[in-house]
């Protein structure tokens, strides 16, 4: 069993980068982006610590991974210093983010590890069917990007959420 059990769960994240964003540091030639007109439903098992990340991927970086293939990627562009101390998502070059937390629920606390997990699992299938017309591959629909939605739907999607989490609430009472 997992420790914090209230951490496992679903959750809606919004964006309000100025310019669209790389969804990868670890990757910086992907050419899938994140513009502030996405969001993006996931489920986690540490939902402090996967917040932790995208608040680092979408926000001010003091350096870019030391990866071999990101520095090959910039040597090739004939840049050595990964220390760039910048946001690619607007101008500042203060420390800070553009993740807007919209929505979290726990489905640790009310199920077991396993049904947890399914019923995660189950979300992103079901608002996968339902919102279909309102995916996106990237910013433009350009890119291989999952999970993430118009921000139209914001509303809708949370909704949906809170409804599936409730029928399956009220199956185990
Ligand atoms: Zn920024």
């Amino acid at each position: 069993m997992t420790k914090n059990r209230n951490e496992i769960g679903v959750y809606v994240l919004s964006f309000d980068m100025k310019y669209p964003m790389g969804y990868w540091e670890e990757k910086p030639w992907s050419p899938s982006f994140i513009s502030n007109q996405m969001i993006k439903i996931g489920k986690t098992r540490k939902y402090t610590h996967r917040m932790k990340e995208y608040e680092h991927t979408y926000g001010f970086r003091a350096s870019e991974p030391e990866l071999p293939d990101v520095i090959d990627y910039y040597a090739k562009k004939g840049i050595t210093d990964l220390n760039f101390n910048k946001c690619n998502g607007c101008d500042s070059r203060e420390p800070h983010h553009h993740v807007k937390q919209e929505y979290f629920r726990s489905t640790g606390l009310m199920f077991s590890d396993e049904m947890a997990e399914d019923i995660n699992k189950g979300i992103e299938e079901y608002i996968g069917e339902v919102f279909k017309e309102h995916k996106l591959k990237g910013f433009n629909n350009k890119g291989r990007v999952r999970e993430y939605y118009c921000k139209s739907q914001l509303q809708n999607i949370i909704k949906e959420i809170d409804c599936f989490i409730e029928e399956k609430e009220k199956e185990i009472k």
